[in-house]
C-alpha cells in the first residue's frame, strides 16, 4: 500500500470500529467484498439504536410527553444531517422510506395521476430492478411509453443516442447514478442538464454511489434522489427520497394512514404538509436517527479519503485479477468507476465461483445483482462482483486473489 492511502485513513483503527469484520467464516478470516449490496455497520451506529431503545423509544410526533418529545427531536435532528449532507434546501424535502425501493416507487405511483398517453419516459440500460419496474407498472397505468438508452460494451451510457432520444414528449428520465452491477458512474449533471431543456424531471438513484459520493441536491438541480440507509453504514429499512419542494407537494400521497393527515371526516380527508403527506404510519424512528449516525460516521471517514483509498483498492484489485487467465472485467473505464470489480472466469459459472470462495471465507456476490438486462446485454448468466469499501484491505485483496487461483484449479 502507497503510503498516501496510509495517511488518509487510518485503516486499523477504522476496522476495529466495525466489529462483524473480526469475526470467522468457515473457519477463515472474514474477507467482506459484499459491499454494493449492503454495507456493514459500525459501532457507534450500532450504538445508537441501542440507545434509541434504552433511553428514548416512544411514537413520534403525537405525544406531549417527555420520552415522545425526545424520540421525535432526535428523528427530526436526524432528517436535517440527511439535509445537510445531500444539501437539500429545505428539511421537508427529505421524506424518510424504507428504502430506495420504496423511494423510487413512491414517485411513480405520485406520477401515475400526471402522465398522459402518450408520454415517455427514459430510463437507462443498466439500472437496477428497482428503478425499471415501478416505471413499468407506470406505463401499464398511464399508458406513457417507456424508452431504454443504450450503453457500450465498456459500460458506459451513450449520450448521443440520449441526446437525439430526448423531446417534448419526455416527461420522466430515470438514470442510477452509479450501476450497481458495474460501477460505472454516469455523467449525471449532463443527463440533467439536457433533460431540463426539453422539460421533463430527473428522479436518480443514488443507492450505489451514496456510500463513495457526496452528491449536492442543489448544485445538480436534481429533481428526486434516492437512498438507502443500509448501504452507508446505516441500518436496513430506512432510507430517503430528496424531492424539490414543489414537486413534491404536487405529487398525491403513496399510502393513507396515521400521521399523513390534517384532518380526517368520513366525508373528506386533507393531507398534511411535508414531509407527513409521505410519512404514513410509525416510521422506523430508530433507523431514521441511525441513518443521521451513519452519515455523521461516513462524513468524520470523509468522502474525499474514501473516493481516494476505494480507488487505490479497485485498481490493485483490478491489476492484480487481470494476471488470471480467462478473467473478464464488465465495465471498464476505471476512472468513471466505483470499487466495484464485477467479472467472469471462462468455463466456469459465477456461481460455483462464489460457493467456493465462500468455502475460504471471501464474501462476493454472484448472479444477475438485480440487472438482468445488463446480463442479457453481454449474453452472460450473471457475474461474480466483488465490492470494496473503505474499510477492506490490501490483504484482503491478496487473499482474495489468491482464493481465486485455488477456486479455479478446483474447478476446471
Ligand atoms: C441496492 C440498490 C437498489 C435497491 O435498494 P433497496 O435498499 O433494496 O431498496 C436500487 N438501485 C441500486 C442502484 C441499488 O444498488
Amino acid at each position: 500500500m502507497t503510503t498516501t492511502s496510509e495517511q488518509l485513513l487510518d485503516i486499523k483503527k477504522i476496522r476495529e470500529d466495525f466489529p462483524i469484520l473480526h469475526r470467522e467464516i468457515n473457519g477463515k478470516p472474514l474477507v467482506y467484498f459484499d459491499n454494493a449490496a449492503t454495507s456493514q455497520t459500525p459501532k457507534h451506529v450500532i450504538d445508537c439504536i441501542v440507545d434509541y431503545y434504552e433511553t428514548k423509544n416512544a411514537n413520534i410526533h403525537r405525544g406531549v410527553h417527555t420520552l415522545s418529545q425526545m424520540a421525535t427531536d432526535a428523528y427530526e435532528e436526524a432528517r436535517e444531517k440527511v439535509r445537510a449532507h445531500f444539501n437539500a434546501k429545505k428539511a421537508h424535502e427529505i421524506i424518510f422510506t424504507s428504502g430506495t425501493t420504496h423511494s423510487i416507487n413512491l414517485v411513480a405511483n405520485g406520477y401515475a395521476s400526471v402522465l398522459q398517453k402518450g408520454d415517455e419516459i427514459l430510463v437507462s440500460a443498466m439500472e437496477h430492478h428497482s428503478n425499471i419496474v415501478p416505471w413499468q407498472m407506470l406505463c401499464e397505468k398511464t399508458g406513457a411509453i417507456l424508452k431504454v438508452i443504450p450503453m457500450s460494451y465498456h459500460g458506459e451510457l451513450e449520450m448521443d443516442t440520449y441526446k437525439q432520444m430526448l423531446n417534448d414528449k419526455t416527461k420522466l428520465v430515470f438514470v442510477n447514478h452509479v450501476s450497481n452491477a458495474l460501477g460505472t458512474i454516469n455523467p449525471i449533471e449532463d443527463i440533467i442538464h439536457l433533460a431540463h431543456a426539453v422539460g421533463a424531471k430527473v428522479l436518480i438513484d443514488g443507492a450505489q454511489s451514496a456510500p463513495h459520493i457526496k452528491a449536492d441536491a442543489q448544485a445538480l438541480d436534481v429533481d428526486f434522489y434516492t437512498v438507502s440507509a443500509h448501504k452507508i453504514c446505516g441500518p436496513t429499512g430506512v432510507g430517503m427520497l430528496y424531492g424539490k419542494e414543489d414537486l413534491l407537494n404536487m405529487l398525491p400521497p403513496y399510502q393513507g394512514g396515521g400521521e399523513m393527515i390534517s384532518e380526517v371526516t368520513f366525508e373528506k380527508t386533507t393531507y398534511a404538509g411535508l414531509p407527513h403527506k409521505f410519512e404514513a404510519g410509525t416510521p422506523n424512528i430508530s433507523g431514521g436517527i441511525a441513518f443521521g449516525a451513519a452519515l455523521d460516521y461516513m462524513n468524520d471517514v470523509g468522502f474525499e479519503n474514501i473516493a481516494s483509498y476505494e480507488s487505490e483498492l479497485l485498481k490493485y484489485a483490478t491489476d492484480e485479477i487481470s494476471k488470471i487467465e480467462g478473467v473478464e472485467i464488465y465495465g471498464t473505464s476505471p476512472e468513471k468507476k466505483t470499487a466495484v470489480l464485477s467479472f467472469n472466469i471462462k468455463g466456469l459459472h459465477p456461481y460455483d465461483i462464489g460457493t467456493l470462495l465462500d468455502k475460504m471465507g471471501v464474501a462476493v456476490r454472484t448472479g444477475h445483482h438485480c440487472a438482468q438486462p445488463i446480463m442479457e446485454f453481454y449474453k452472460i448468466p450473471g457475474t461474480v462482483r466483488a465490492s470494496f469499501s473503505f474499510y477492506n484491505t490490501i490483504e484482503e485483496i491478496d487473499i482474495f486473489i489468491s482464493a481465486l487461483k485455488k477456486a479455479k484449479t478446483m474447478l476446471l
